[in-house]
């Protein structure tokens, strides 16, 4: 060949691994069956029990989610001897092959539409079968692919307005024993690994055209002389070495098995099978392979499930072929769970693989993640934890983060050494061209000589594939891409720390401009989530105040886990299919229950029965001012703690002043005065002579007066309260994504509908009105306590829009350029402009209880209980209520909510101020007990010093200790005192797993100094 014309023999490569991957399988024979289908999840030994038919290739055997059970016979032709044999199995919806013992042998999928390259139907059953062998397995199968069901945005759906939430329908596609032919099995596989290179490589390169040469010349004895030759003749592509200069990929195998997103927990049990149950097969089938798996909820699934499969987990944990990796409770979302849920996260999935495996896991893998908490590097570094691992922020939309290994230093100033792999997926195929990513794409080459790779199919599970596997061992020393080594991720972090002196340092939250959405979308699942934090806090503390011998330690660990299996990444986000969200919030809500149910409980032990006694005790560490709903039937109380009361209606409120951490006994004492309710004539004005608020005909803000600071809060061009609808299209990702462009899109505002009613009373005023937009109705009652500045919209919203977004606006008079947003246990500060792209790119962000916007001697804060999506620009500042997406939920947050928002105006700046008791106050209120009296009850520990916050009162994960944690909120070095009430006892302190103590107090007295937004533990001794 004088001439050589690249682009033809590239063509005539891929043209040739077409083929070859229809000629692998060269002879079947089919497998027999009968089968038995069930709505629900059968288990193995419960099998037999089904009523069971015969079924072949091509029938049907299942509809949407329904799960099957089959029982396969075939046998092995004689005349096969000597070859390799698999069986090859397409129920057109995912399986796992057991055989007669129970014992799961492999997982298999049809994939997606989406990804078909997912698909996987064989199974190697003989490397050398004999023939003649009779074979019988077990099935266990679900009618739905790899992404869950098909759904109506999906490319193969068909308009069905009774099958909104998808439908799926299974036949059996292929049910057959085939022999293999290996040596084309493996030509396709050196193919695929040659193509790829020759079109990864520059086209001017050497290597390219001496490999492309090589491989038509190879090809050349395809027909003549047969696989083996043509295998043979390509060896000396394989055989000359990568450049020394190239850089190290270690390649983890995992599955990104999410913990609920297009598919329902149940199903992810059964993929924790399948995908579990391939791996243990393919490390025995190659030594040179590694696999991890992070999540210890999805461990405990396959513990309580398939105990054998779980088994064999260990030992190849123990055997060091398979790595723990990761160590929180799931891989949870990192903006929308409290500070407590975010430390527990890490210790009970810590604690769960240290008992279990006997590792102490020191990454965080949080590869899926919508971005990450600037206090996350303070929690990890207390827990143990010292790398941190995600490849999330290269789907960033505007800026392009400037590392891919660096430290990670948080807003109290602790750093944890933070990979992202510069490959930007975690699905990596293991090719030469994606590979060599890790060279061009990754910031610190030349500096880190190792890079992370992680491959395997991922989201709906599945894991790598042998092809995957049999791609790294061709890339281990192949010129022209990087070095390719099967490794763990763990020990490739360590070495990353060599460098630690010569990397870069990134301040602050890792945030992701993308999925901004999901600080809204589905309302109901944030609402109880955070309902059901403040529960457990106040139930731990209730209880360890009560009884250390009875207390209920099972309970609080299976509530625990449930909240914490809730906050994965697709379903406290709302981005999940609707079965999912209506369960997520089935179970928070039973937490919240049980919790009560355990409060009430320790508090019959720990008060004293006292008929028309009402006892009140403030978990929160701030003082509780504020308003009381009475029992129902009760007219008034009195007591010290009380400092106004009005009936209202049928029911009474009383406002009270409860110290942090204190039990209040009120009692029943009829006379309160009925509030006068009437029929408001505008403009509506509440003044309890600290503020004068006052509203338009529509319930809009016009101007916020503080008498005492004789300062208007309200920016007089624009009124407040305003409740915006704006159209809300993103451009993809419906339930995920907000787009910028949705501020062009106003769809309209809310109006009063009806007369304004006045309600004034000596507690309280307020004014009351049905305000309507769209196709939604709101209830609000606009609420201004004696004595506070805080105003309270108290909303009950009808919301029936879709592809509509609801947003509250206060345009207020502060000039900062700097506002600050509630985080897990502490703040973070954003830019108020939009000076650079990354501010810009910030145009709606997660605070958690409040967002402060002040200046020097001035501010405003507002608040909310049950909402996370701000908006601070210049002096506005929004919240965004609630959204209407249609995919993958098409009712996506229709119906009833509640919610409240509060604004707070405040003198001085955020530190001065009391916006963290008013955050407590409308968020975890108080603990009420009924004709029960305190008598001098009190919690174990008292803390003092302005920003402390005693977090947690509970009992220690080993039991027979107190565990108390005290944080620092304000961002400010503060000198505090711990004070016992036992002067017996001691502190002893420790970290967030409890695993290792320091020093013990010497008094029961300790005075301790703490560093801006400091978590500190200690055990009661
Ligand atoms: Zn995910």
């Amino acid at each position: 060949m004088s001439h050589f014309y690249p682009e033809i023999h590239i063509e005539r490569v891929h043209e040739a691994i077409r083929r070859l991957k229809n000629d692998f399988l060269s002879e079947w024979v089919p497998l027999e069956a009968v089968f038995a289908v069930t709505p629900e999840p059968v288990p193995f030994a419960e099998r037999k029990s089904l009523k069971y038919s015969p079924i072949k290739e091509g029938e049907f055997w299942g509809k949407t989610w329904d799960c099957g059970w089959f029982h396969v016979k075939g046998r092995v032709p004689a005349e096969w001897s000597g070859s390799p044999v698999v069986l090859k199995l397409n129920l057109a919806g995912e399986l796992l092959i057991y055989n007669c013992d129970g014992d799961p042998l492999v997982g298999l999928s049809s994939g997606s539409i989406y990804s078909p390259d997912y698909n996987k139907e064989l199974f190697r059953i003989f490397d050398k079968c004999k023939g003649g062998e009779e074979l019988e397995y077990w099935l266990e199968s679900g009618s739905n692919g790899l992404f869950g069901v098909t759904r109506p945005r999906d490319p193969a759906y068909v308009e069905d307005p009774e099958q909104i939430h998808g439908y799926y329908s299974s036949s059996v596609v292929k049910m057959r024993v085939c022999r293999l032919e290996d040596d084309v099995w493996h030509l396709c596989h050196d193919l695929d690994v040659v193509i790829n290179l020759v079109e990864a490589l520059p086209e001017g390169s050497a290597r390219r055209m001496q490999v492309l040469r090589q491989c038509s010349r190879a090809l050349d004895l395809l027909e003549s002389e047969g696989a083996a030759a043509t295998r043979r003749a390509l060896r000396p592509i394989f055989e000359l070495p990568t450049d020394p200069a190239t850089v190290d990929v270690y390649g983890v195998g995992h599955a990104h098995i999410d913990t609920a997103w297009l598919w329902p927990v149940r199903e992810t049990i059964r993929k924790c099978g399948r995908t579990f149950a391939s791996q243990i097969n393919l490390l025995e089938r190659y030594p040179e392979y590694l696999f991890g798996a992070s999540q210890a909820q999805l461990y405990a699934f396959t513990k309580s499930h398939y105990p054998t499969l779980y088994a064999k987990i260990k030992k190849a944990v123990a055997a060091g072929r398979w790595e723990i990796q990761g160590g929180m409770w799931v891989e949870a979302d990192c903006n929308l769970i409290s500070g407590e849920s975010m430390v527990r996260q890490l210790l009970y999935g810590k604690n769960f693989f240290k008992q279990e495996f006997g590792v102490d896991v020191k990454n965080l893998w949080l590869p899926d993640v919508f971005g990450y908490s600037a206090n996350l590097p303070q929690i990890l570094s207390k827990a143990g934890v010292d790398y941190f691992l995600t490849q999330k922020l290269s789907w960033n939309r505007y800026n392009k983060f400037p590392h891919n290994t660096f430290i990670w230093r948080g807003i109290d100033g602790s750093e944890v050494l933070a990979h992202f792999p510069p490959t930007d997926t975690y699905n990596c195929e293991v090719m030469p061209a994606e590979l060599r990513k890790n060279e061009w794409n990754n910031r610190e080459a030349g500096l880190v000589q190792e890079a992370i790779s992680l491959f395997g199919v991922g989201n709906g599970g599945g894991g790598p594939k042998e092809d995957h596997i049999e791609r790294g061992l061709r890339l281990a020393n192949l010129n022209g891409a990087p070095r390719f080594h099967f490794g763990f991720a763990q020990t490739t972090l360590e070495k990353m720390s060599a460098y630690a002196d010569d990397l870069g340092r990134w301040q602050g939250e890792l945030y992701f401009e993308y999925h901004r959405g999901t600080l809204t979308t589905q309302a109901a699942i944030k609402r109880w989530n955070r309902r059901a934090e403040e529960a457990l806090r106040a139930a731990e503390m209730v209880c360890a105040t009560a009884t250390m011998v009875e207390y209920p330690a099972a309970d609080f660990d299976e509530m625990w886990k449930l909240v914490l299996m809730n906050q994965f990444h697709d379903i406290i986000p709302g981005s999940s299919i609707n079965r999912v969200n209506v369960e997520a919030v089935e179970d928070l809500q039973a937490v919240v229950k049980r919790c009560k149910e355990l409060t009430d409980k320790a508090a019959t032990g720990l008060l004293s029965a006292a008929e028309g006694a009402l006892t009140l005790f403030n978990p929160s560490t701030t003082d509780y001012v504020g308003m009381i709903q009475l029992p129902e039937g009760w007219e008034g109380a009195a007591g010290d703690a009380i400092t106004a009361q009005q009936r209202e209606g049928s029911g009474t409120v009383v406002g009270v002043t409860v110290p942090g951490q204190t039990f209040v006994t009120i009692k029943r004492e009829d006379g309160a005065e009925c509030a006068a309710e009437c029929v408001a004539e505008g403009p509506y004005v509440l003044d309890n002579g600290e503020m004068r608020y006052t509203f338009d005909a529509n319930l809009r803000l016009i101007s916020a007066y503080d008498i005492e600071a004789s300062r208007e809060v309200i920016d007089s061009k624009t009124p407040a309260n305003c409740l915006g609808l704006y159209h809300d299209y993103p451009h993809k990702y419906d339930a995920w994504e907000i787009d910028e462009y949705y501020r062009n899109m106003r769809a309209g505002e809310a109006v009063v509908e009806g007369c304004v009613k006045r309600i004034e009373g000596a507690a309280r005023c307020g004014l009351k009105a049905t305000l309507r937009l769209g196709l939604s109705v709101l209830q609000q009652t606009i609420w201004l306590e004696a004595g506070s500045k805080r105003i309270d919209f108290v909303t009950e919203a009808d919301w029936g829009e879709r592809h509509k977004m609801l947003r509250v606006a206060f345009p207020t008079t502060i000039v900062a350029p700097q506002a600050k947003f509630e985080i897990q246990y502490g703040y973070v500060e954003r830019a108020t402009h939009d000076n650079t792209k990354w501010q810009y790119g910030q145009f709606e962000v997660v605070g958690q209880r409040w967002a402060d916007l002040s200046e020097r001697d001035y501010g405003v804060a507002l608040l909310n209980d049950s909402k996370y999506g701000y908006r601070i620009k210049e002096g506005l500042l929004e919240l965004t209520l609630l959204r209407a997406p249609t995919e993958p939920d098409p009712v996506a947050d229709l119906g009833r909510h509640q919610f409240t928002y509060s604004l707070l105006p405040h003198c001085g700046d955020f530190a001065d101020s009391e916006v963290l008791a008013n955050a407590a106050v409308l968020n975890q209120g108080l603990v009420q007990s009924v004709n029960r009296a305190a008598n001098g009850v009190c919690v174990p520990l008292r803390v003092e010093g302005d920003g402390l916050e005693l977090a947690v009162i509970k009992a220690s994960e080993a039991g027979g200790s107190l565990v108390v944690r005290v944080v620092e909120l304000r961002g400010l070095a503060t000198r505090g005192r711990l004070i016992l009430q036992d002067s017996s006892k001691r502190l002893v302190e420790t970290d967030l797993l409890e695993w290792s103590d320091g020093a013990q107090s010497e008094m029961a007295t300790l005075e301790v100094d703490f560093k801006p937004f400091e978590i500190k533990t200690w055990k009661v001794v």
